[in-house]
């Protein structure tokens, strides 16, 4: 059983795939801590798990969870009528995912991870993910370490950029990294406009992009 904070088809609006219809598949439970988190209502456990069906109904954001077996979630996104499959949180990888991502592959579904890269995964769970996206998360209040490895396997590294200081971070991950290129993406926080402004800079100075949400620009979930 998956503890799922919400589910919703809508089109993936960050990174790579901007713009692609997917099935969002989002888990409970996150102990990064970003001060900054749009979806904290992910952290904490719910007083008591609800129906699948309620979950499915529930408007978003709702305080609520479920716990779902990997089989309903698969018959959900099948009839979402879409093959990109957004596993995210919290923080996806806290939860042992094989079970999920072996059955919506043998379905035909191309899964993206959305992780902070701090969780250690095995090679198992990794081999059945189509897409890994990590978000690093450097010196957050709940004192985790990127795992380099997660690093070496992204193919995508979106970083959240509020100020000058999360673009050292990043050169200093990147500098550690092995592994082809693969595209950077820096991400505003909170859309302000000094954070756009200095993520388009960066992005000119390094050859990066710059991955608006635009899912929020188009008022969607
Ligand atoms: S890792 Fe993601 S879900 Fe967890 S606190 Fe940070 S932004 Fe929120």
């Amino acid at each position: 059983m998956l503890k799922v904070a919400e589910v919703f088809r809508s089109v993936q609006g960050e990174g790579f795939w901007t713009g692609t219809p997917a099935a969002f598949i989002r888990l409970q439970g996150c102990g990064v801590g970003c001060p900054w988190c749009d979806t904290p209502y992910t952290w904490k456990q719910a007083p008591a798990p609800v129906a699948f069906e309620a979950l499915i109904q529930a408007p978003p954001e709702s305080p609520i969870m479920a716990e779902v077996e990997p089989q309903e979630l698969a018959q959900w996104v099948e009839r979402q009528r879409v093959r990109h499959v957004v596993v995210t949180g919290g923080e996806p990888f806290e939860q042992d995912l094989e079970a999920l991502l072996a059955r919506l592959g043998a379905d035909g579904c191309f899964v993206q991870v959305e992780t902070s890269g701090t969780v250690g995964v095995p090679h198992t769970t990794l081999g059945q993910t189509d897409w890994i996206t990590v978000s690093p998360k450097v010196g957050m209040p709940g004192g985790r370490q990127v795992d380099p490895r997660m690093l070496d396997l992204a193919d995508e590294i979106k970083m959240p950029v509020g100020r000058d200081r999360d673009l050292a971070v990043l050169l200093d991950l990147l500098g550690r990294r092995h592994g082809d290129p693969v595209p950077v993406w820096l991400q505003p926080l909170s859309q302000s406009p000094a954070a756009t402004r200095l993520c388009i800079d960066a992005a000119a100075l390094h050859g990066w992009r710059v991955s608006l949400q635009t899912h929020k620009l188009a008022g969607l979930r």
